[in-house]
Parts: C-alpha cells; sequence; structure tokens
C-alpha cells in the first residue's frame, strides 16, 4: 500500500514491528503437528466401525502413541516426557492434528484424560518421588491414568464429594464410590478425590494418586454408552483402600484447587482434538455436497446446503480462535476459568451442531452408520456433558459477569 503521508508510513511500519497479536505459528509447532496428523493418519486407523460397533478399546493404538511420544506431551524429559518443556500451545496444536488423523475420538478421549487430568497433575503438584514413580510409565504408555472425581450424587455440584479418606498411621483409608470416570475399567492409577475434612466442604479435599492393584480397590464392569465406544468408562468402588501418605497430590485439603487447575488444561487439550474432528468432518461434507447429485446438479448448489456448510465453518474458524487463545493463556499460566467456559461451551455445543448438519447434508447415507457420519453425532453429544455440562459452562460465565 501506498502512503501519501510518509510520516504516516513510517509510523505504521513502526507500529507493527510493536504489535504483540501475531497469528502466524512457529515453524516446529506446525512440522510437529504436521507429523503427528501423518502418524494418526497412517496408524491410528483401524477398524473403526466394527470396534465402535463392539465397544473394543485398542490397546495396541495406546501402544502406538506411547511409542510415538503422545503420551509424554504433559511430562518434563526427566520422566520420560517428549520435549524439553510443556508446552501447551504447541500440544493443542498438534492435538487438532491428532483429531484431525485418528477418526478414534474415543481414543482422543483417553489420551486427553490420562495427559492433562492425571499426568499433567502429577507433573505440576508431584514430589520428586511421585514423578519419578508415575510418570515414566504414564509417558511409554505402560500405564493409564484415570482422574475420579464424579459420584452419584456429586455430579455438577463436584465438590460435594462423599468419599472418605481417615487418616492412618501410616496413611489413608479410603471408602467409597466413584463413576462415570474415563479409563477407571482399566486404569493402572487413578486420581481419587476424597474428603479428608468432610466439615471443611470443598476445602476438606485431598487428592490421592492409587494402584489400581491396592487390596479394597474394585474396578467395576465397562458401562455401555452411546457414543466415545472405543473408551472404557466406568466405575471405582474402594472399601478401606490403604493409601500411604506418600501418595497423597500436593497437600492435605488441596484436592479443589489441583482439580480445577487440571480441569482448565483438560478443557483446552480435550477440545483440540475435537477441532481436528470437526476439521475433517467440514471437508468430507464439502466434497460429499460437490460429488452428490439430485435434480441433476450437485446439492453443494442448493443454498440450503451451501449454507449449512458456510455455518459449519464459521463454527469450526471461531472455535479455533477460542481454543488458540486458551492455550495461549494456560502457555503463560494465566488463569483461564472464564475464557476455558466460553470455549468448552462454544467448541462443544459447534460440534454437536456441526454433526447434525453433516448428516442433514450426507441425508440418508450419513444415517448408515457405514458411512462414520452418525458416529461424529454420537461422540459429539459427550462433549456437552462431561468436565462439566453446558449448563456449568454457562453458570461459570454468568459469575464472572457478577451475575
Ligand atoms: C463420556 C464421559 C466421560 C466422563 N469422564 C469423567 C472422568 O474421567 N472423571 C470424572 O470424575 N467424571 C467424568 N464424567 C462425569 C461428568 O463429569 C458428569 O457426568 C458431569 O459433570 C455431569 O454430572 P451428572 O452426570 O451427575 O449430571 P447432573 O449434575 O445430575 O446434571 C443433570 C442436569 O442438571 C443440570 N444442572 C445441574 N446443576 C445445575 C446448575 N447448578 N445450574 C444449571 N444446570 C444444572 C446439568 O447441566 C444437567 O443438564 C464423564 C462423563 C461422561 C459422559
Amino acid at each position: 500500500m501506498q502512503y501519501k503521508n510518509n510520516g504516516l508510513a513510517i509510523l505504521l511500519s513502526l507500529a507493527s514491528k510493536f504489535l504483540i497479536m501475531d497469528f502466524s505459528w512457529p515453524q516446529e509447532y506446525i512440522d510437529y503437528k504436521d507429523k503427528i496428523t501423518a502418524f494418526a493418519t497412517s496408524q491410528l486407523q483401524s477398524d473403526m466401525i466394527t470396534r465402535d460397533l463392539a465397544g473394543d478399546f485398542s490397546q495396541e493404538l495406546w501402544k502406538k502413541c506411547g511409542d510415538f511420544g503422545i503420551l509424554g506431551l504433559a511430562s518434563e524429559p526427566a520422566y520420560g516426557g517428549t520435549h524439553t518443556e510443556i508446552d501447551v500451545l504447541r500440544a493443542c496444536f498438534a492435538l487438532q492434528g491428532f483429531g484431525y488423523g485418528c477418526d478414534d475420538v474415543g481414543l482422543g478421549l483417553a489420551v486427553n484424560a490420562h495427559l492433562w487430568t492425571v499426568q499433567m497433575t502429577i507433573s505440576k503438584f508431584g514430589t520428586e518421588e511421585q514423578k519419578k514413580k508415575f510418570l515414566p510409565k504414564m509417558c511409554s504408555g505402560e500405564w493409564k491414568g484415570a482422574h475420579a472425581l464424579t459420584e452419584e450424587t456429586s455430579g455438577s455440584d463436584v465438590f460435594s464429594i462423599k468419599m472418605t479418606a481417615s487418616e492412618t498411621e501410616e496413611g489413608f483409608l479410603l471408602n467409597g464410590h466413584k463413576r462415570l470416570v474415563t479409563l477407571a475399567p482399566i486404569c493402572d492409577i487413578a486420581l481419587i478425590f476424597a474428603s479428608t475434612n468432610p466439615e471443611h466442604g470443598k476445602w476438606g479435599l485431598t487428592a490421592f494418586i492409587v494402584d489400581s492393584k491396592s487390596d479394597g480397590f474394585s474396578q467395576l464392569p465397562i458401562q455401555q454408552k452411546m457414543g466415545l465406544r472405543t473408551v472404557p468408562i466406568g466405575k471405582l468402588q474402594l472399601e478401606n483402600c490403604f493409601v500411604p501418605a506418600e501418595n497423597v497430590l500436593g497437600k492435605i485439603g488441596a484436592g479443589w484447587s489441583i482439580s480445577s487447575y487440571s480441569l482448565e488444561y483438560d478443557r483446552c487439550c480435550m477440545l483440540a482434538c475435537k477441532l481436528g474432528a470437526m476439521e475433517k468432518q467440514l471437508e468430507q461434507t464439502i466434497e460429499y455436497a460437490k460429488t452428490r447429485k439430485q435434480f441433476g446438479q450437485s446439492i453443494g448448489s442448493f443454498q440450503a446446503v451451501s449454507h449449512r456448510i458456510a455455518e459449519m465453518k464459521s463454527r469450526l474458524e471461531i472455535a479455533k480462535i477460542l481454543l488458540y487463545k486458551m492455550a495461549w493463556m494456560k502457555k503463560n499460566e494465566m488463569p483461564g476459568m472464564l475464557d476455558g467456559a466460553i470455549l468448552k461451551l462454544f467448541l462443544s455445543e459447534s460440534y454437536v451442531e456441526s454433526s447434525i448438519d453433516a448428516i442433514r447434508v450426507f441425508g440418508g447415507s450419513g444415517y448408515l452408520t457405514e458411512n462414520g457420519i452418525e458416529r461424529g453425532l454420537r461422540d459429539a453429544i459427550a462433549g456437552i456433558i462431561y468436565a462439566g455440562t453446558s449448563d456449568i459452562q454457562k453458570n461459570i460465565i454468568a459469575s464472572h459477569l457478577g451475575l
């Protein structure tokens, strides 16, 4: 652009040098995302429809993720981590590629729950001994971690937890149950939140790292569910389950702070995989709209269809900006409760909306299981429930507005 006023041109050019907002990605991030996308596309696509129908978690794919290094994104290299530093922004960008390349959205949920609600939490709050003991096996994929908060009576009211932890001479005895926990039926360790002081409400909660082989620790059978069938979720029953004092994560009474911390990372990274899945879904929908012909023309030439796809694209692009902003905030260790809630609400609701739109565009073919389009909707629905329902995200947003 030519400026008639030279002074203005110089001023603008100087200002642009100091602008902080920069939408470009470092080449290193782009390369890593490309690598993960290629890996997920070529290595993680086995028997998706059959495994979804059977509800099979693939140990083989999990191991491949461990071998590739994806399961070490939330640890430092000294404990088996993938990169020289834990970088949530790079991880989110890469996990978008994972979600794009890997049709197994259940596997994506397993990877993220393991990484951000258990591994990251131990990385941040663990003692040196805890990090040495638990992180390397989590990074390699030998151990799977579950994050157990929810109980029969504490769902959205997440900190009305009834599970108790009574102190003994050498540790704690845990009693109670957890439900709806991702990976619970097959986890090797579980981060269990229990009350060490019921009178103090949420400030009386403590986080415990519990070995699933401990006496009194029962993993109940896998529960059937609507979508995400390739990741098992279920109940844990703890009866006089002894946990040594050295397995307390953080301080006694710090359970609420620890869980809130991990939920912000979880809301961010878990959604990155979904963003990738939405990208793939959009591409498939555009392709179908271009090739499917009715009334002698491609259905994409009907405005009703093309506008639907335009809305899918708009949702995707808005979600992308919200996600990257949140990931940038977490990389810079900024509090992200409000932004996390807006992101979670918008992205998970958008994924549901766009999944319905994709089915509408595919028509009857979209409704058939063999085409993999209907699975998108079944997988998307869980996102408006877990890690806080959409109603709860709206409550968080409203409370930040002083309401
Ligand atoms: C696939 C999946 C994976 C999950 N993984 C885990 C996991 O790994 N670990 C774990 O601990 N939990 C997990 N959960 C549990 C999940 O976090 C809870 O299901 C969720 O928090 C909602 O709790 P609830 O099911 O008891 O519903 P409820 O809290 O009973 O809510 C029922 C309805 O009431 C609404 N409601 C409740 N309170 C309010 C309010 N104050 N304002 C407005 N509306 C309200 C809700 O929005 C919802 O519509 C998972 C759930 C799913 C579906």
